[in-house]
């Protein structure tokens, strides 16, 4: 906990005092472009990893950057979606898996979770992904894995694409959608690409888009 405090204490000496105007004008407003959705795994950093200063990402972080469907129940991811898209006009949804994804590896590995009940219950939002990734062959375990991080990424897409806020604003051509995989050693992307289907390194195509809004397509 030092460690974090001791961070703070950096904060207020080196970093809010380079941002003073930035924090005056965030004090009571925001108009982030981007919706975020990655893991909780402490070694993906959103705003590192883009770039961003504080009031341009809107951020949902879970275990195994899930979307649940929409349903008639919805819950804290759900509602943070829809404040997302419907209040604060985000025009790009960003689901961000990651190498190494320890959710991930449970999925791929059918590792027993009957100690984990909350985890295991989650982790079936990832099941379309799953008999996908069952369905294949693979070279070996962590090519499994690497294949269900891809997997559950656009199982996610598809997920979110069920959100009423979400299909409204793709309707009126307003929103895309992108499909990233974070490598945590080499620090590289793999964006999912509407017209082949496929993850290309996002280096080399920066345009890469998953889904396209009506709007944009036909632009
Ligand atoms: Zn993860």
């Amino acid at each position: 906990m030092k460690a974090l405090i001791d961070g703070f204490l950096k904060f207020q000496k080196e970093a809010f005092p380079q941002r003073t105007d930035l924090f005056k004008h965030l004090a009571t407003t925001q108009h982030p472009g981007t919706l975020f959705i990655t893991c909780s795994d402490s070694r993906v950093v959103p705003e590192l990893l883009t770039q961003q200063e504080p009031g341009e990402l809107f951020v949902i972080r879970n275990a195994g950057n899930i979307v649940p469907s929409y349903s008639p129940h919805p819950g804290g991811v759900s509602a943070t979606v829809e404040y997302a898209v419907a209040v604060l006009g985000v025009t790009d949804i960003v689901i961000c898996g990651h190498s190494d994804c320890g959710a991930m590896t449970a999925v791929a590995q059918c590792k027993c979770m009957d100690h984990l009940p909350a985890v295991s219950g989650w982790l079936q939002h990832t099941e379309s992904a799953k008999v996908i990734n069952e369905s294949r062959t693979h070279a070996n375990d962590a090519a499994k894995v690497s294949s269900m991080v891809r997997e559950n990424v656009i199982a996610q897409l598809a997920n979110i694409q069920t959100h009423p806020s979400v299909r409204l604003a793709q309707e009126k051509g307003l929103l895309n959608l992108y499909g990233w995989v974070y490598d945590i050693e080499t620090g590289s992307v793999e964006a999912l690409d509407a017209n082949s289907r496929s993850f290309k390194p996002l280096a080399e195509y920066p345009n890469t888009c998953a889904v396209y809004s009506k709007a944009v397509e036909a632009a």
